[in-house]
């Protein structure tokens, strides 16, 4: 029911600033963040010589949707993703977890991965997004999904920090999620556990011993050393965000996976977060819907049922909804037809609005409450050097009014997941003599994000001058 300062600004298509100051005017203090109820944005937009229409669509889509979602309340498991860098060993803790914990099913084990698995630890029930990798992790974040309550950042001892350990860390506190360490392939001879203690530090995670917030736990994914201590950890951690989820009524939740099966239609793996879902529910997941023809756990056992921090795989759907759209069981398959189709029809004016947004000179926010803006940007280049050139140069553009904050930086191509994260972080992207992938292009484009492409640094430095003066030439 409400609009935040900045969302308010969007649909305005005026600068949050601007609100901020009208707001002021009308003696009331607000950050771009910050909520604004229905009369208070009415009256903005009366005041700055708008037109308002009230659509609410969740609203509207509730409405038709005829579901309260409300149950019993209780404490619910913490769903855990596992991030780090390339053959830190992700893939195998997450191996190592799912066979040793998972009791497999009578029908012969656990012989698929379904995106996600739980466990019984001696500190109670954990779930596991088994997609290693950041791009999962940043393509849900990007559709407005929080799935994740606790980040196992994996760095392997004999290795060290290394440039996705740091993109992992980036990651983490972005999204304001917690992180435990395991330092890995401790059975190793050259592990050296310090040096990971040593360089996490210099990128602000702190062992508690040193006066820190965060654990680090020494594992091995080969033996299984500290695995227990590892879980023990991460219930800990959980613990202190005391988690809790309607346990009965309706359900709903986030879509981790989906794809087309030839003998069995559509196949999604969904997390619920909240509520029941039971098998003969019809559900509603992003633009598509369906009556749930049957449900199958974590071993590919038929449940009746799933419940709060719960994966299972759903069948019926009448298509592949997106990783990290929401779903939701709906009263009768008429009202999930129907918002599944105006959701449908939405799309475009959905993107064209996402790319009025995210274009250059729309990206200011008062980000940080004060007056002064921020134009966020996440940069790569070919080498270091000119990495940190363009680096240093940048920050010394601000001024009191206007500044330029680096999301992430880095060498290389620009990846996927440097285009998740400066989607949520309404980011312009920067490839200094580098291109993007087409994955990422693909992230970009759909996202509307505005990514730009330079070979001579003064061109760049110039083109962010101009931004922010605020005239930008259009791109041509
Ligand atoms: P990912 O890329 O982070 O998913 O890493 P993988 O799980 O694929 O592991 C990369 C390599 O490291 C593989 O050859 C693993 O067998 C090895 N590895 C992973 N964990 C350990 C460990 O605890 N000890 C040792 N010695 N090797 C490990």
């Amino acid at each position: 029911e409400s609009i935040t300062v900045g969302e308010l600004a969007q649909q305005m298509a005026v600068k949050s600033a601007d609100v901020v100051k009208m707001l002021f005017k009308m003696g009331v203090m607000a950050t771009v963040n910050q909520p604004l109820d229905q009369d208070t944005a009415i009256l903005i937009a009366e005041e700055m010589g708008h037109k308002y229409l009230i659509v609410n669509d969740n609203l509207l889509e509730d409405t038709m949707m005829e579901v309260t979602y409300s149950g019993e309340v209780g404490p619910r498991a913490p769903v855990v993703t596992v991030m780090g860098h390339v053959d830190h060993g992700k893939t195998s803790l997450l191996d190592f977890i799912r066979k040793s914990r998972v009791t497999a099913g009578e029908s012969g084990g656990i012989t698929q991965h379904i995106g996600a698995y739980h466990v019984e630890s001696a500190r109670g029930m954990i779930t596991f997004l088994d997609t290693p990798g950041h791009a999962a992790f940043t393509a849900m974040r990007a559709r407005g999904a929080k799935a994740t309550d606790v980040i196992i950042l994996v760095v392997a001892a004999d290795d060290g920090v290394m440039p996705q350990t740091i993109e992992a860390v980036t990651h983490a506190r972005a999204a304001g999620v917690p992180i435990v360490v395991a330092i890995n392939k401790m059975d190793k001879e050259s592990a050296d556990p310090e040096r990971v203690i040593n360089e996490l530090s210099q990128h602000g995670v702190i062992q508690e011993s040193w006066g820190g917030d965060t654990q680090f736990i020494q594992v091995s994914a080969h033996s299984g050393l500290g695995i227990d201590e590892l879980l023990e950890a991460v219930s800990l951690q959980a613990e202190l965000l005391e988690l809790r989820a309607h346990h009965t009524g309706p359900g709903k939740g986030v879509v981790i996976e989906s794809s087309l099966d030839k003998g069995r239609g559509a196949v999604a793996t969904v997390l619920v977060q909240s509520g029941l879902l039971k098998r003969g529910d019809v559900i509603l997941a992003g633009s598509f819907y369906g009556r749930v023809r049957a449900l199958l756990d974590e071993t590919g056992k038929p449940a009746d049922q799933a419940g709060p921090s719960i994966p299972v795989e759903v069948l019926g759907l009448n298509g592949t909804p997106n990783a990290g759209d929401e779903f939701v069981v709906a009263e009768n398959e008429r009202a999930a037809r129907d918002v599944a189709n105006l959701r449908y029809s939405r799309t475009k004016g959905a993107i064209h609005s996402l790319q009025q947004a995210a274009k250059l000179d729309a990206l200011f926010a008062n980000m940080d409450g004060s007056e002064r803006k921020v134009l966020n940007v996440v940069l790569k280049a070919d080498v270091r050097g000119s990495l940190e050139a363009i680096t240093g140069s940048l920050l010394k553009l601000g001024n009191d009014e206007v500044k330029v904050n680096i999301v992430s930086s880095g060498v290389g191509a620009i990846s996927e997941s440097d285009s998740n994260l400066a989607i949520s972080a309404h980011a312009v992207v920067f490839g200094f003599n580098v291109r993007a992938t087409g994955n990422a292009r693909e992230v970009i484009e759909r996202g509307g994000l505005d990514l730009r492409y330079y070979n001579v640094i003064y061109d760049l430095i110039d083109d962010v001058r101009a931004a922010l003066n605020g005239m930008l030439s259009p791109e041509l």
